[in-house]
């Protein structure tokens, strides 16, 4: 085997639609490769949580054998699994985890139990090496949106005490399924919002703001929906890209002014930004510049890496091993709540 610097490691993620896997050279990514899943039908409650199982099921091993190849790389070659234990949908993780045991014990190599949160910000470390110690990590996606405070992503990381009453994907979905206001069916908001022009519907300041480093993005829906309406009475209907676009420049505003009072509280100049969410373009630039503005270095993982993946995973696998830390044992539990504090089970 090779030293844990030059580790071999193959990351399995399955826990929420994606089946992704990794593979990495200790902080060298090789390849990685998603599965299409079932992330559209479940997201339109076309497919429940057992279709997705069984969707990650019909895709792993073919999956595996796609990022493998990518990687230049076979089975016999991997120094380690590592796997999402938790949090997320708790038969896509059973998938994940049983795979994983699979092949650690067909292969004799170690296994790490890692959570999914903290392997988002692992992933900063891909392209743009060393994670600062401590740097400040938004996480916003469909499932989970979160603000940490990392001193060290392979032994600690602390949530901070932001809570928002909905994950920012949750109330995209929301706003888009708002009858009246002419989203196209299916049509991700990020796409609709391309062409918007989001100065067609202003929001007074604060909307979206809670308490402390909370976050009201149901306030920010109900203010976008509102708006939009009595705009419609006014004078006709507003565009669905207006709409979407003056939505997710408001998300972006209240998500990054929160994060970076954080960072300054805390006295972090690095604030890593990552999730499904993170992926899209109206997201991007707006906190580039606002980070610019305060003086934070952002990272920004390149959009594949900010969506569910496995590449997160092998690396965050790769951190453990690179600190010495124990590998977790063979019957390591699936767990769906496991807390973000705890980075490996
Ligand atoms: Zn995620």
């Amino acid at each position: 085997m090779s030293g844990p610097d030059g580790a071999l490691v193959l990351g399995i993620e399955t826990s929420c639609h994606e089946t992704g896997i990794g593979v990495v050279r200790g902080h060298t990514l090789l390849a990685h490769a998603v599965a299409p899943g079932v992330a559209e039908r479940a997201r339109s409650g076309e497919a429940g949580p057992e279709d997705v199982a069984r969707a990650h099921l019909e895709a792993m091993t073919p999956t595996v054998n796609r990022a493998l190849s990518r990687a230049g790389v076979g089975l016999p070659d991997l120094d380690a699994i590592a796997v999402t234990a938790g949090p997320g949908l708790a038969g896509s993780l059973m998938v994940g985890v049983a795979a994983a045991k699979a092949y650690a014990l067909a292969l004799g190599r170690p296994l790490y139990g890692v959570n999914h949160l903290a392997a988002h910000v692992a992933a900063g470390r891909l392209e743009h090496g060393a994670l600062p110690q401590p740097c400040a990590a938004l996480l916003m996606s469909d499932e989970h949106s979160s603000l940490l405070l990392v001193p060290d992503v392979a032994t600690e990381v602390r949530p901070l005490d932001a809570a928002m009453d909905e994950a920012v994907g949750e109330v995209f979905a929301k706003v888009a399924g708002t009858p009246g206001l002419g989203f196209p069916e299916g049509a991700g908001i990020d796409r609709v919002a391309r062409d918007g022009l989001p100065d067609a519907i202003v929001f007074p300041p604060g909307t979206g703001d809670g308490e402390a480093y909370d976050f009201s993005l149901a306030g920010l829906r109900t203010a976008v929906v509102r708006r939009a309406e009595a705009r419609e009475r006014a004078g006709g209907p507003v565009p669905a890209a207006d709409v979407a676009a003056a939505f997710q420049d408001a998300v972006v505003d209240v998500l990054t002014r929160k994060a970076i009072a954080v960072c300054r509280e805390h006295g972090v100049r690095d604030l890593l930004i990552g999730g499904g969410a993170a992926a899209g373009a109206r997201l991007r630039e707006p906190a580039r510049q606002r980070c610019d503005v305060a003086g934070i270095r952002l990272r920004l993982p390149e959009p594949g890496l900010c969506d569910d993946n496995g590449a997160m995973v092998a690396t965050l696998g790769a951190e453990l091993m690179i600190a010495g830390l124990q590998p977790s044992a063979l019957d390591l539990p699936a767990d769906a709540y496991l807390p973000v504090t705890s980075i490996t089970v």
